[in-house]
């Protein structure tokens, strides 16, 4: 996910994006795909696994060129474990703080060290 381009926000009109629980000028950016556990309700088989992440650069640049030249207000992280790693979730939280972003995103309860664990 790495070599991934920055999503083309330009092609969207953000004046028709919101979320309840975020409010308007909303969007969702993915961090990563796939995830490290094995719960068996789980729909992951779309992403399917290993877990593969954007770095925080990459993904921080995407937040602030949304915020900053798109006029984003609140974001969705729609990574199916946006806590897999906690240290890279920590830092992605990181740059949303300081450009007063709100953001939400899902997470897994529970050691998140363990890559063969199941929640379900
Ligand atoms: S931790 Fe979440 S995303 Fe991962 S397999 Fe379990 S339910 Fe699915």
């Amino acid at each position: 996910m790495t070599t991934l381009p920055l999503p083309a926000l330009h092609l969207l009109d953000l004046r028709h994006y919101s979320y309840e629980i975020l409010g308007s000028r909303f969007l969702v950016l993915e961090g990563s795909r796939g995830c490290p556990y094995t719960c068996t309700f789980c729909s992951r088989v779309i992403q399917g696994k290993p877990l593969r992440q954007k770095s925080v650069e990459q993904l921080g640049l995407e937040v602030e060129t949304a915020v900053r030249k798109f006029g984003v207000r609140s974001i969705y992280f729609i990574d199916l474990e946006f806590t897999a790693l906690p240290i890279w979730s920590a830092g992605c939280a990181n740059f949303c703080l300081p450009i007063r972003s709100a953001f939400a995103g899902a997470a897994r309860p529970g050691p998140t060290r363990s890559t063969s664990r199941s929640c379900g």
